[in-house]
């Protein structure tokens, strides 16, 4: 059963209440904390390691080569930065931390230099 929308907490908008990326703004985890990719765990936004299974939430943005927070974006140039799982019946979107899919776990081949 699908609950109410609810509004993103980067943009505000109405999302479904179960997203894990906001379909509008393209942001990850959009109510609520951001959780960690690997556990679960809530994490705060500028942390570089998740506290509960030491993650680290810090990603190299693809476009400008710093260092940033893995929240779907870049914080300093903007570019989003999600990586789609190639296995055909997956396709689940996430930020490019791990080798493998969060979702089916299968390796995830990057297709960006
Ligand atoms: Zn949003
Ligand atoms: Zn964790
Ligand atoms: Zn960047
Ligand atoms: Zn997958």
């Amino acid at each position: 059963m699908p609950g109410y929308m609810q509004p993103c907490r980067h943009c505000d908008r109405l999302v479904p209440p179960d997203s894990e990326v906001c379909p509008i703004c393209g942001k990850w985890d959009p109510l609520g904390d951001p959780r960690c990719p690997r556990c679960r765990s809530p994490v705060k936004e500028g942390w570089t390691a998740c506290s509960s299974c030491g993650q680290s939430l810090n990603i190299q943005c693809i476009a400008c080569g710093r260092d940033t927070f893995f929240g779907g974006q870049c914080q300093h140039c903007g570019t989003r930065l999600m990586v789609r799982c190639q296995q055909r019946k997956c396709g689940f979107e996430q930020p490019p931390l791990a080798p493998s899919c969060a979702k089916c776990g299968k390796p995830i081949s990057r297709g960006i230099r």
